[in-house]
Formats: C-alpha cells, structure tokens, sequence
C-alpha cells in the first residue's frame, strides 16, 4: 500500500510479484501527505526500490514536511479550518470538502474515495 504512494498502481504490482526493483524514474512527482505522517514508515517498502529511489524518496518525505499540510480534495491549507484525517489513507480533508458539517461520532473516519474502495 505505501508503494502505490510511491509509484503508480501497475509499477507497484509489478515490483511485488515480479520483484522488480522501482527506479527514480518511476517515482510520483508529488508524493501524497500520507507519508509524512508519523505513524507510516516509509522505510518499510524500500526492498522494492533501487538505492538512488530511496534517497529521492527520502528528499521527497523531507520536502513535504516543511510543507503545511493540505487537503487532499481542494489542496489549500487546513489550518484554522474544520478538518479531519482519514484513518486509513491518513490524507486530511476539509469538513466541506467531504461534505460534512459536524464531528462524526465514529472515532474512526474514512474519507469517500477510501469508502468507496
Ligand atoms: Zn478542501
Ligand atoms: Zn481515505
């Protein structure tokens, strides 16, 4: 699952059945926020990469968490706006962009494309 924040979906499946490692190249320009947050461990799929991949990876992570977070719908800021992050893909949405006006009373929340999966 975190490779595919990496790389796209087929580079991704091809690198865990066929074990072929992911270069540099095949990288996302733009990694999504999850992988900043603390709890994603981004060194866990780096037997799937090449050396200089990871290093990029590494500078991508860094780069993103001088960035303030954003959401993953509109990309403005969610700071001093009502927001909440999805508890599975970890991307912070604003109420209004998931269409919701009020705290949801599940301490567990998935956003509508994870709900939709
Ligand atoms: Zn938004
Ligand atoms: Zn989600």
């Amino acid at each position: 699952m975190i490779l595919n924040w990496l790389t796209d979906d087929s580079t991704a499946a091809a690198a865990i059945k066929k074990k072929e490692l992911v270069g540099p190249e095949s990288l996302r320009s733009r990694l999504p926020q999850s992988v900043r947050d603390e709890a994603v461990d981004v060194s866990v799929v780096k037997e799937f990469l090449t050396v200089p991949a990871r290093r990029a990876v590494q500078q991508k992570v860094a780069k993103l968490k001088k960035e303030p977070w954003t959401c993953a719908v509109c990309e403005n800021c969610v700071e001093d706006v009502r927001c909440i992050a999805c508890d599975l893909c970890l991307q912070w949405f604003h109420y209004h962009c998931q269409s919701i006006s009020q705290t949801p009373r599940n301490d567990t929340y998935f956003c509508r494309s994870c709900r939709r999966n």
